[in-house]
């Protein structure tokens, strides 16, 4: 028979967004339970430093800090389950979500802080090569192109961040842009350009990952590049190539069930992290595609643990007798 867990609050997600709320939910004696899904600690797990999150004079290491919020909210009485949320049931409360475990959880009040992942090309070559010449994370596969020649796409913080921190180990770092000017911030940009081995390929479209296929199994060997003003084509020998070209929000569970904009990020009234369903909060990234902060989404993961007490507190008599 499956495991039946109740709790008056459930947060999905373990990210900033998640942990915030379990430690603001269990500090007002709500007893949370974190549902941690497929990446606990979210984003910053494949972040290096962190030097804008405030409290740290020094930088810091981004799965540190996630491990440190993990603690925090233990430490004040929320409870944390590895589990992967299959399908979730908003029609009614108590809301019911059921997890890869078989477990089923229930709750009065749901904080959905699900995050966002990274998104991919769709050209050919890439998720054949995944693991051999392409990635989405630099912090966790640059120490395997140490002193070879890779390739970041992108033109935002993240592509940025990746060159530089590649410029570190790599042997020259082409960042390749689909315009002419990256949406970076300016810092980040001076920081990458005064960078001696790293080139930036303007207004050019990546179309596919070459393989080389004379060993065991294929590896990436270069890529297919076009030009997007003038259309010539070209060829760019790399070892690695690292996607950086933003996140998609994981909002796929909730599809149907809860108001979402066209790009699948979760609506929330203005000022608040109310969704269109009442008792249900979002936080983080799952619900911000403007600032996608980890200050941010602490930030709004309190704000839904403060409309989750507020909730229950005016809704306790409903709850206590199981109207909808
Ligand atoms: P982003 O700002 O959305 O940038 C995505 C980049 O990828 C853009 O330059 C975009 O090109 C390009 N792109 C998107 N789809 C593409 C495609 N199919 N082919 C080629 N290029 C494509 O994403 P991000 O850099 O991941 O940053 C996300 C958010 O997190 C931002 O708000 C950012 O400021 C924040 N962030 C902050 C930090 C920090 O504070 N240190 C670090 C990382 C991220 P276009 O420019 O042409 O649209």
């Amino acid at each position: 028979m499956s495991e039946k867990l109740s709790n008056r609050l459930l947060i999905l997600g373990a990210g900033p967004a998640g942990y915030t709320a379990a430690i603001y939910a269990a500090r007002a004696g709500l007893a949370p339970r974190v549902v941690a899904g497929l990446q606990p600690g979210g984003q910053l797990t494949i972040t290096t430093e962190v030097e804008n999150f405030p409290g740290f004079a020094e930088p810091i290491q981004g799965p540190w800090l996630m491990d440190q919020m993990q603690a925090q909210a233990v430490h004040v009485g929320a409870e944390i389950t590895q589990d992967v949320i299959t399908a979730v049931d908003l029609a009614a409360r108590p809301f019911r979500c059921v997890g890869d475990s078989g477990a089923v959880y229930l709750a009065d009040s749901l904080v959905i802080a699900t995050g966002a992942q990274a998104r991919w090309l769709g050209i050919p070559g890439e998720r054949e090569l995944s693991g051999f010449g392409v990635s989405a994370c630099a912090t966790c596969d640059g120490f395997f192109y140490r002193g070879r020649d890779v390739a970041v796409v992108g033109g935002g913080n993240s592509a940025t961040e990746e060159a530089l921190y590649l410029s570190n180990l790599a042997r020259h770092v082409t960042l390749i842009h689909r315009r002419d000017s990256l949406r970076a911030e300016k810092i980040l940009q001076a920081r990458l350009f005064a960078k001696p081995n790293v080139t930036v390929l303007w207004d050019t479209a990546v179309e596919e990952v070459l393989p080389d296929s004379s060993g065991r199994v294929p590896v990436a060997r270069a890529l297919r590049l076009r030009n997007r003003k003038t259309g010539a084509p070209s060829e760019l020998p790399v070892h690695g190539v690292f996607i950086a070209i933003g996140h998609d929000p994981a909002t796929a569970l909730f599809r149907g069930q809860i108001a979402m904009d066209q790009e699948g990020y979760i609506e929330t009234v203005p000022g608040s992290t109310r969704t269109s369903v009442p008792g249900v909060f979002a936080a983080g990234d799952v619900q911000d595609k403007t600032f996608r902060q980890a200050v941010t989404a602490a930030g709004t993961g309190c704000m839904a643990a403060l409309e989750a007490e507020k909730f229950m507190a005016e809704h306790g008599a409903e709850i206590a007798h199981g109207a909808p």
